[in-house]
């Protein structure tokens, strides 16, 4: 995760999107079902080849975003790594 990023994750395009897909996933984590400490996880991130940086944390699509808790959030990141894809 990048500097950028992490900055994204204060805007406030990301809380509304943050809130679209909580309650999509209906406030619970996708993996165990906990309803505690969610975050919503990114499953790729993409660089943008024009604009020559990542793209906004807000600008992904929704099939891209998963509710997770903070348990499962921090072993998936521990586990997995997570794709790049230059678009
Ligand atoms: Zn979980
Ligand atoms: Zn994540």
């Amino acid at each position: 995760m990048n500097e950028n990023y992490r900055r994204h994750l204060k805007r406030p395009e990301w809380f509304r999107k943050r809130k679209t897909i909580l309650k999509r996933d209906g406030y619970k984590c996708r993996n165990c079902g906990s309803e505690k400490e969610l975050t919503v996880h990114h499953r790729q991130y993409h660089y943008d080849k024009t604009g020559g940086r990542h793209l906004n944390a807000w600008q992904y699509k929704l099939k891209y975003l998963i509710t997770l808790c903070r348990r499962c959030h921090d072993e998936g990141h521990s586990k997995f790594k997570i794709l790049n894809y230059k678009v």
